[in-house]
């Protein structure tokens, strides 16, 4: 599963007159995974887009007034037409062309060179453990980590560097962030994002408490995560889909905060749904902020937490920052 809401860290802050305007692309739910928390679980019969299609919708988004594309699934990099895809962003213009992608092809050094010959920019790889048998656990799928880590290796030996990296905090992995972190470190990977799992739809919604761990658990996971990066130098690690309250310290670490000040706009465009203005549907119907938050000092840039988290957790861990 990639972290297909966004996926992962933007090109980095940008000043108001600056801001970017970003596309993403899902090109189908097809992969070859098979997280159980994925948000996508239920939709891998929805047919994958054709090329055309894709290429249509590329000159589309950047006729809107995209510069950066990101080219998600399922796993694209599984189609067929990947590169041709990758050649056409290129030659539509884009100034980044990333994927997020849970790197299982990119072990393959030749794909890994016509990849990056191709034109992409940025690489977002999915890690949601930091053994083999937690991440393989996890994507249900034997021999994920051993060719993901392949193919981060792959794609260094040729010298490429944006690689940055996206892990979804579930139950099963809260408390191995820290070490998942040194990992990260180990692999080289230029950003990083710890995403708190959707239970709005799919896998973990279907299995909430299988999945779902409780914010006030996971967040000093996740913060002590973000101390090993800043340890080593870096505050390009973020969290994505965490209330504030439970990050004080790291706001300048949070995507969606990021986000604002990098995109102007985002888009997504699936199979099956189209959203040109993901920030503000996230807000009116994922996410919320309960009467509790009240007189919260930060509820300005504070998205809440999932409404479904709400639903089955309740607010109690929500502590408005007076
Ligand atoms: S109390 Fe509510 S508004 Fe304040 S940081 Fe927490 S979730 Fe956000």
């Amino acid at each position: 599963m990639k972290a297909r809401r966004s996926g992962a860290p933007g090109p980095g802050s940008a000043s108001p007159s600056a801001k970017l305007r970003k596309a993403v692309l899902f090109t189908g739910y097809s992969c070859n995974n098979r997280c159980g928390f994925c948000v996508d679980y239920e939709k891998r019969h929805i047919p994958d887009k054709t090329t055309a299609t894709l290429i249509r919708e590329m000159a589309r988004a950047k006729a809107w007034g995209a510069d950066y594309l990101e080219l998600i699934g399922g796993e694209a990099s599984l189609r067929a037409d990947f590169l041709k895809l990758v050649r056409s962003a290129k030659k539509i213009g884009f100034r980044d062309i990333a994927t997020a992608t849970n790197g299982r092809l990119f072990a393959y050094p030749d794909f890994a060179r016509a990849a990056l010959r191709a034109g992409l920019t940025s690489i977002i790889f999915s890690v949601h453990g930091h053994t083999a048998a937690l991440h393989d656990r996890l994507t249900a799928a034997a021999g994920s980590f051993a060719q993901l880590c392949d193919g981060v290796r792959s794609l260094r030996a040729l010298g490429f560097k944006r690689l940055h990296a996206n892990a979804t905090v579930v139950r099963q992995n809260y408390r191995f962030l820290p070490r998942l972190g040194e990992l990260f470190l180990r692999l080289g990977f230029c950003g990083v994002e710890l995403i708190f799992v959707d239970p709005t739809y799919g896998g973990a919604h279907r299995s909430f408490s299988k999945f779902v761990p409780r914010i006030s658990l996971a967040a000093p996971w996740m913060r002590r995560c973000l101390d090993i990066g800043r340890a080593a130098g870096t505050r390009s690690w973020f969290v994505r889909y965490v209330p504030l309250c439970h990050f004080q310290g790291y706001e300048d670490q949070v995507s969606e905060t990021m986000e604002r000040r990098t995109f102007a706009a985002t888009l997504h465009w699936a199979p099956d749904f189209k959203n040109e203005d993901v920030a503000g549907s996230r807000a009116a119907v994922a996410r919320a902020k309960p009467g509790s938050c009240g007189g919260c000092r930060l509820s300005g840039e504070c998205e809440g937490i999932w409404r479904e988290y709400l639903r089955v957790y309740g607010a109690a861990e929500l502590r408005p920052v007076l």
